[in-house]
């Protein structure tokens, strides 16, 4: 590929790390796309979803179409990066890379609208909110796919801590689903010298933190990866006062519905058997944040052979290990078969220094522009494949 759609898209990635937004508050970044890709000869269609929005390109006869996918929102975090292009929004601040994602999808754009053969239509996924999980659901639920539909959907993410301009994929589960989990006590208080007169719910509460650590233990099957962290536990009893009423809330991550669902009950019953038998009452609220991000296993070849192809063999692990990290991209995998994949951001060094990149999520983070062209040529290869000219199937 020339270096032409590289050098666009490094331009593109900068502009739009000045631009960041939150969640559905993308406009500026979604305006910015919608008038690149306009510029390209895509078609937009904006709105879909609050935000979101498909650019689609059609070429030749074929009823095939396959969609490329990024993410537009930022996070929360006030930028300290010291680049001449940090963000302009004072609080918010591309700290997952999701402005490269962007320049990485608009490459390949560039690249498919002025230099690259297929035959087909490729709609281009522009998607808000993927921080908190509801991007994907919300374009999903305003008909992204009766209205553009597509037999495979791809993405990215890239990764500080792999080598940079690799690609990793697996079949099967590749990110886990997270769910939340809130457990209130509710026992009766008291003062803290007459234990008699009161039904301490700290007692059962710390009871219930412990037995929560055998889900893992005891009831998931041992090659199952699941994790049940307690992130928190509040009263509002006093230094001398027991407390009415005890809130432990968590996390959960698991790689199947099934193991997702085996959580959820055991919390129910751990929280309901320690209430009941220390005569309180108990509350659970369980919620599925993001689903796990379970790649079908013919994307996954597709993706593996499209890999190689623009990177060489030496750069490519279709085999790798999960990640217990949550991804929006789930939500597609559920509706069409799809394969997301790692794209290395190269070494994690201290604030990103000497060459490397800082944690995803980091104040000092800054997506690495070394490795635009290995997407951009990524997902080029990709269209290639799975779109060729002259295929009529
Ligand atoms: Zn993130
Ligand atoms: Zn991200």
């Amino acid at each position: 590929m020339t270096s032409e759609h590289h050098d666009l898209a490094a331009g593109w990635r900068r502009q739009l790390h000045q631009i960041p937004g939150t969640e559905f508050d993308v406009a500026e970044a979604a305006d910015f796309v919608a008038r690149t890709c306009t510029d390209l000869g895509w078609e937009i269609t904006t709105g879909i979803g609050g935000s979101g929005l498909v650019a689609s390109l059609t070429r030749g006869t074929s009823p095939r179409a396959i969609a490329l996918r990024a993410d537009m929102d930022g996070l929360p975090i006030a930028e300290h990066t010291g680049v001449d292009y940090a963000s302009k929004n004072p609080g918010a601040m591309h700290a997952c890379g999701h402005d490269g994602h962007m320049a990485m999808v608009l490459g390949a754009a560039s690249a498919l609208a002025k230099d690259v053969a297929f035959d087909g239509t490729i709609h281009l996924i522009f998607q808000p909110a993927e921080e908190p999980g509801t991007g994907a659901e919300a374009m999903i639920a305003d008909g992204l796919f009766d209205r553009f539909p597509t037999e495979e959907v791809y993405g990215l993410h890239n990764i500080p801590g792999l080598p940079a301009g690799e690609i990793h994929t697996r079949p099967g589960p590749l990110m886990a689903a997270e769910d939340n989990f809130e457990i209130r006590i509710t026992g009766r208080g008291g003062h803290a010298s007459a234990p008699h007169f009161v039904i301490d719910p700290m007692v059962i509460g710390a009871e219930i933190v412990l037995s929560l650590q055998t889900i893992v233990a005891r009831n998931v099957d041992p090659l199952d990866s699941v994790v049940v962290s307690c992130t928190e536990l509040t009263t509002d009893g006093a230094r001398n006062a027991i407390a009415d009423q005890v809130v432990i809330r968590g996390d959960a991550r698991t790689f199947t519905d099934a193991d997702s669902s085996l959580v959820e009950t055991r919390i129910r019953e751990i929280a309901e058997g320690a209430a009941l038998a220390h005569r309180a009452s108990s509350e659970v609220i369980y919620t599925r944040v993001f689903r796990p991000t379970v790649n079908d296993a013919d994307c996954v070849a597709h993706a593996a052979a499209a890999a190689e192809t623009a990177l060489g063999a030496d750069k490519v692990d279709a085999a790798c290990r999960p990640i217990t990290a949550s991804e929006d991209f789930a939500a597609y995998a559920r509706a069409v078969p799809a394969c997301f994949a790692f794209l290395g951001a190269g070494e994690i060094t201290e604030g990103g220094a000497a060459g490397g990149t800082a944690p995803l999520h980091s104040r000092a983070f800054d997506f690495n522009d070394a490795i635009l062209g290995a997407g951009i040529d990524f997902f080029t290869a990709l269209v290639t494949s799975r779109l060729p000219e002259g295929n009529r199937s």
